[in-house]
């Protein structure tokens, strides 16, 4: 017998049809002899509706009655599955976030747990109970309702497991797994059994939306087991989607890369001929900074005569307001000849592990790149990545090369 936490999102509970889906589900684990405590999310585009409907209210609502209004799209799914799951002869009970007492810190609409009481849980755990629980929300030490920001439920799932030292914390999204990259481009993409909690989280942060970043870190922390499955597949499937492990390469698939990860939300900024001298960087990227805009890559040139080129990636939403702030600063703050801007870029990352005891990893990126004609134009690294920065009209062709070079369709011996 194990204790099972399946978090299931918006999409598997989108209809009473697919509510009954999730409750066929549940019952296969729970008649395996499972403990089970299900968390759900709100029906899908409801989060999005119920927040329109304070908008039309006001420009800029109070966050405390924001959270009041966005946490009851959870408190609805988890009652019907209770509901769903008693229709079919089981034992079930649902639990809102200040239900179970999910304490968190009183930062509404981003709000972290503290603390989950798992007492009444467990309980129910023992009496043969289904419990269900709603994501996303909390409630603070003053007894307000808290939500844990978009996507929270996923922490929400993980933060129960990590709390009930749960044997396993499934996630049921529309993909089947964790994938090589994304299928729509390279159709022999392949659904890995395994990816590090490490790779996890560089792919996340690299563009890949199958987990909230956050969940990721949850589960890093607490050493939660967590595994990505489809809620599209029969419920009586026993397929094993992805297993998120800590483990590096024990019992475990020897690829060197994981997984080829890309982005196409980033914009180039370069700020050509600035005077090579301590504090430019400051200078430059202090202001944007300030105005609370993310950075990602840096590059600055060597210099040459004096001058030298400085270049960098932000959010492509926030190209126009980056330039704005540039040319504000700009010969007050740093002399510059001229800022130029490229919508036109993406950025491509080859993620794993096994770099870290394999040199050559970024020459054969390089190279196959080269033999292509994609010119780099940008490049950063990590322990575990390799990312850089083409036109991105390369960015197809980039991603189907380098899954070839790096032979990620095959299954690893
Ligand atoms: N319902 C919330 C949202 O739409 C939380 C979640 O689905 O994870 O962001
Ligand atoms: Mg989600």
């Amino acid at each position: 017998m194990a204790l099972i936490v399946q978090k299931y999102g918006g999409t598997s509970v989108g209809s009473t049809e697919r509510i009954k889906n999730v409750a066929r589900r549940v019952a296969h684990h729970h008649r395996q002899g499972h403990q089970m405590v299900v968390v759900v999310s709100a029906m899908s585009g409801e989060t999005n509706r119920l927040l329109a409907l304070a908008k039309e209210l006001s420009p800029n609502p109070d966050p405390r009655e924001l959270d009041v209004v966005a946490a009851t799209g959870e408190q609805v799914t988890i009652g019907l599955l209770a509901i769903a799951l008693t229709e079919m002869g089981f034992k079930a009970k649902s639990y809102t976030g200040g239900q179970v007492r999910i304490l968190t810190d009183d930062a509404y609409t981003k709000a972290r747990i503290l603390a989950i009481d798992e007492a009444a849980m467990r309980r129910d755990l023992d009496e043969g109970t289904i419990v269900i629980v709603a994501g996303f929300q909390g409630v603070d030490a003053e007894g307000n309702i808290t939500t844990l920001g978009r996507g929270g439920s996923d922490t929400s799932g993980v933060a129960l497991a990590a709390a009930l030292t749960a044997d396993e914390c499934q996630i049921y999204t529309d993909v089947d797994g964790v994938y090589t990259t994304d299928p729509r481009i390279v159709p022999e993409a392949r659904r890995l059994s395994t990816v590090t909690f490490e790779e996890m989280l560089e792919m996340a942060s690299l563009g890949s939306k199958v987990l909230q970043i956050r969940s990721v870190e949850f589960a890093g922390k607490y050493k939660v087991k967590l595994r990505v499955l489809s809620s599209l597949d029969e419920p009586e499937s026993n397929a094993p989607g992805t297993l998120i492990t800590f483990e590096e390469k024990q019992n475990m698939e020897q690829a060197i890369i994981s997984g080829i990860a890309f982005n196409r939300d980033e914009a180039k900024i370069s700020v050509m001929g600035v005077p090579d001298k301590p504090g430019i960087a400051y200078a430059i990227l202090g202001p944007v900074a300030a105005a609370n805009l993310d950075v990602d890559m840096i590059v600055q040139n060597i210099g040459a005569s004096g001058h030298t080129d400085f270049s960098f990636t932000v959010n492509r939403t926030e190209f126009a307001k980056t330039l704005d702030v540039l040319e504000q600063h700009r010969g007050k703050d740093f002399a510059a000849r001229e800022i130029i801007g490229d919508k036109h870029i993406c950025k491509v990352s080859v993620v794993g592990i096994g770099m870290r005891s394999h040199v050559g990893i970024a020459a054969k990126m390089f190279k196959t790149l080269a033999d292509e004609g994609i010119n780099i134009q940008m490049i950063s690294t990590s322990e575990i990545k390799i990312s850089v920065v083409i036109d991105e009209k390369y960015l197809e062709l980039a991603v189907r090369v380098l899954h070839k070079a790096f032979e990620l369709e095959k299954e690893p011996a």
